[in-house]
């Protein structure tokens, strides 16, 4: 007899994240099935990826066509899929620009420390508590000391600021600063709004003193904040922009895209990747935008957060504070720190949810998440919790 998942994979894999609790078999739409059969409705999204939820048809459509016409080229060769896609994300950007392709956040944050280091000026400005990703580069920009410290020593260079603060990205920003990066809301420290004006602020401030102002919206972007870009809602425009997740709807991409002088910064040879953009990813990604303008997706996203929203508050329920954040990127916070059993108590209840921190859930579910499925959740709600509670108080 085969041995459990749980087993095959503790022997199997590098330490990563921590031991999964489940192994996930089979997706559609915005349920996921695991190995024993339950159903659960995801509301984490794979970490705010699977846009169009599982299965889409469109993608699974676009992926086989490109498989069987072209697999893969490298960027030696054109390749008119990610042509196209450029394209419509500059488009989208509203800019005229340029676009690096890879295949990871992390690896569009890469990119985008290289931009900065071409600039010929020595520093960067980035948040506290912010994420940009793993290599050396990215954690470098990254402001968890936890996560950092085994690593030592980061590329040099990188000084922090606390996150929405003004008057410390003020104090932080000079003629030395080649770059500030900033997450438009921050997503895995907890989905942290900054304050209305902190965008703007730091858009006039790397203006005014020659630095790019870099937004990593690898987890806000492509609409899931109720925009298609979270900058958007701020009215600014950044010189460099990292995306992925989202983007590809579940296969690997990232995207650096630049506008300006920012956007003519790599010479020929200064950076590259094999599978970046590769045809399958960007006809992935061409069906999420397509499917994302044809249905309107973005409008629903800003309503249907809306609806969370509001129904978790108008619970009234003595563990929840609010809720925070945009479209369906949102956190619910709480009052007290519940018990790290509360995403286990969520899925007895059918539900995929995911706590950043002990006293805030995230929600990053399918941008196709229905009113129906939202408000199944927001019902649900409150059993989850005292579950959570429960178990804490019996520990
Ligand atoms: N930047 C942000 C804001 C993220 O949330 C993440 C991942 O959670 C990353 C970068 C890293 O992206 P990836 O995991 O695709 O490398």
């Amino acid at each position: 007899m085969t041995a459990p998942w749980q087993e095959r994979w503790s022997s199997a894999l590098m330490k990563n994240y921590g031991t999964p609790p489940i192994a996930l078999t089979k997706g559609e739409g915005a349920y996921v099935w695991d190995a024993d059969g339950n159903r659960y409705l995801d509301l984490l999204g794979g970490i705010a990826v699977n846009a169009l939820g599982h299965a889409h048809p469109a993608i699974v459509a676009a992926v086989t066509e490109q498989l069987q016409t072209l697999g893969h080229v490298s960027n030696l060769y054109i390749n008119p899929r990610v042509v196209e896609l450029a394209e419509r994300l500059l488009d989208k950007f509203g800019q005229p620009g340029r676009v690096f392709f890879c295949n990871s956040g992390t690896e569009a944050n890469e990119a985008a420390f290289k931009l900065a280091r071409l600039t010929g000026r020595p520093q960067i400005v980035a948040a506290d508590k912010a994420f940009h990703g793993r290599t050396m580069g990215a954690l470098a920009m990254t402001g968890q000391p936890a996560k950092r410290a085994p690593f030592e020593p980061m590329p040099a260079g990188v000084d922090f600021v606390p996150y929405g603060d003004v008057d410390a990205l003020t104090a932080a920003v000079s003629s030395e600063t080649a770059a500030v990066i900033l997450e438009p809301i921050l997503g895995e420290s907890g989905v942290v709004v900054p304050p209305a004006d902190y965008l703007a602020h730091a858009r006039r401030l790397t203006a005014e003193h020659g630095a790019l102002l870099v937004l990593d919206e690898v987890q806000t972007g492509i609409g899931r904040t109720g925009t298609f870009f979270a900058h958007q809602a701020a009215g600014i425009v950044p010189d460099v922009m990292t995306l992925a997740k989202g983007l590809g709807g579940g296969l690997p991409i990232g995207a650096t895209i630049a506008t300006g002088p920012a956007a003519e910064l790599f010479t020929p040879g200064q950076h590259g990747t094999t599978f970046g953009g590769n045809p399958v990813s960007a006809a992935a990604a061409l069906a999420v935008l397509d499917e994302i303008d044809n249905s309107n997706l973005v409008d629903h996203v800003a309503a249907v957060g809306k609806s969370i929203a509001t129904g978790v508050e108008a619970l009234d329920h003595p563990l929840i504070s609010h809720v925070r954040g945009s479209g369906l990127l949102l956190g619910v916070v709480l009052t007290a720190p519940v018990s790290a059993k509360v995403e286990s108590t969520a899925r007895d209840n059918g539900f995929l949810i995911n706590a950043p921190a002990p006293d805030v859930l995230r929600l990053a579910p399918p941008l196709i998440l229905t009113e129906d499925q939202a408000g199944d959740f927001v019902a649900a709600l409150p059993q989850i919790l005292d579950a959570a509670t429960d178990e804490s108080s019996a520990q």
